[in-house]
């Protein structure tokens, strides 16, 4: 029988990812067919506010017509092109250049100084990783090729980032990680840490455990460790005091590159434009994505110091080309939505709207520190996590089997809420022109799905 609805479409020949496809193959799923400012509708006409910015993403929102219009002429001019073989053309040389502008740099690290573009987070991983191996040949350090990232830490999902992310359920049945691959621990201090330890003793054990393992593997064996600089699919996890000083210290000291996931947390969802800049990171190479374009074309970029550059530009001279490339890189009408994006930042002052609201986001969500269901509120920026806890005292969480978060995550869909749950997490990040009225709306919608879940526990 040929399905009559479009839902029921979409259910027949639509594999959708991160789902659970036997579920959805039961029960169908939810299909969105507009937007307008932070809020999102469906097929059947429910208004949704979206706390997730779609993928922690639509920074602008689901309506920005700047971004539309800029797709549009682009489309007219060059609707595509490519930049294999000494090819390329204005947007792309013209978003590099901006990006360059704005690019991080702690006093005393290296400056970015190229870009690489991409069309997803995990491609923009995935060449950093093949960057790591392809510079320590070109130093001459080969045996340099292991690859450190962090338990719960996302990095994507092709083989490769899949393999460094540190998600046992992004590994399961695929035949990952990859043997190249190592974990180090979580620096979740709400669960972590131990009775009495500090915010800086916690780290410091953090830091010691990642020390170990380079020592137990050979620091000679290491080529790179990666991290975000707040974790997002791990659970909305801000880094605890002077996590990042200790552990770029180590790195350091073994020569280990780092490369900064700022996929999430670039372009002002900490407060800063970089999430780098928040916590005064020293990467080698930064990845970025997501809000780059607010998401309204696929596009991300791989930016790196001069010295992986110049080791690049002598692997060529040897090898006779760079041979790695995407077709669909540096897409003209993707860069000049990036464009646009970021003169709509600059000119919208999105930042110092960010740092405006902020305080009023953190402070709606750790009103409900004190209900029963929840143990930690932490956030910085438009970056939240709400963490759901059995006994507040002892930080004991729920049976897995109870599937609160997803309890939650459900009920908050019923109050016209998208928020993302992780475990027993529940993340926010919303677009970052959301206004104070309309954070209001997501806590108080957020406190009514609370209320339900705990009396549906009871
Ligand atoms: N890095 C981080 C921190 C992410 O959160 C994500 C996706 O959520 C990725 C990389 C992968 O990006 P993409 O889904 O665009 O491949």
């Amino acid at each position: 029988m040929i399905p009559n609805s479009m839902r029921a479409r979409d259910r027949a020949y639509v594999v959708h990812q991160q789902t659970n496809l036997r579920s959805f193959e039961d029960e169908g799923g939810l299909l969105i067919t507009g937007g307008d400012g932070v809020y999102v509708v469906d097929d059947e006409g429910r208004r949704y506010l979206e706390a997730m910015a779609g993928m922690w993403s639509a920074s602008l929102g689901f309506s920005e017509k700047r971004l539309a219009e800029a797709a549009h002429r682009q489309m007219q001019t060059l609707p595509f092109y490519h930049v294999f073989h000494a090819r390329g053309h204005e947007p792309a040389a013209e978003l590099a250049e901006a990006l360059l502008a704005i690019a991080p740099c702690a006093p005393g690290a290296e400056p970015m100084a190229r870009v690489m573009f991409h069309c997803s987070g995990s491609e923009a991983n995935d060449t950093a990783i093949k960057l790591v191996w392809y510079y320590h040949n070109a130093i001459g350090k080969p045996a340099k090729k292991k690859i450190i990232g962090r338990v719960r830490g996302y990095h994507g999902s092709t083989v490769a980032t899949a393999s460094l992310s540190g998600n046992a359920t992004m590994h399961a049945e695929f035949d990952l990680p990859l043997p190249i691959f190592r974990h180090t621990e979580n620096p979740d201090y709400y669960r972590f840490h131990e009775e009495g330890e500090s915010e800086e003793a916690f780290s410091r054990r953090m830091a010691d455990r990642l020390e170990e393992l380079i020592l137990r593997e050979g620091p000679d064996t290491i080529g790179a460790f990666f991290a975000e600089p707040v974790q997002g699919g791990g659970g909305a996890i801000t880094p605890p005091a002077r996590y990042f000083e200790l552990v770029q210290a180590i790195l350091k000291k073994y020569e280990i590159l780092f490369i900064a996931d700022e996929v999430i947390c670039g372009f002002g969802r900490t407060g800063n434009m970089w999430g780098s800049q928040t916590y005064e990171l020293r990467p080698d190479m930064i990845s970025c994505g997501k809000a780059l374009s607010a998401s309204y074309q696929p596009i991300s970029a791989l930016m790196l110091t001069q010295r992986i550059h110049d080791a690049m530009l002598d692997q060529s001279a040897k090898l006779g080309n760079f041979s790695h490339g995407f077709t669909f890189a540096a897409h003209p009408v993707a860069c000049a939505v990036a464009l646009e994006t970021l003169r709509i930042y600059e000119a919208d002052d999105t930042l110092g709207h960010v740092r405006a609201v902020s305080p009023l986001f953190l402070e709606a969500l750790s009103r409900f520190r004190d209900h029963p269901l929840v143990g930690d509120v932490r956030g910085v920026g438009l970056f939240a996590g709400v963490e759901m806890v059995a006994d507040k005292a002892t930080r004991r969480p729920f049976a897995p089997e109870w599937k609160v978060g997803e309890r939650v995550q459900r009920a908050c869909m019923g109050n016209g809420l998208f928020v993302r749950s992780i475990v027993d997490r529940i993340a926010f990040t919303p677009p970052l022109i959301i206004r104070p009225g309309e954070i209001e709306d997501m806590a108080a919608r957020f406190g009514a799905a609370l209320d339900e879940v705990l009396a549906d526990l009871e």
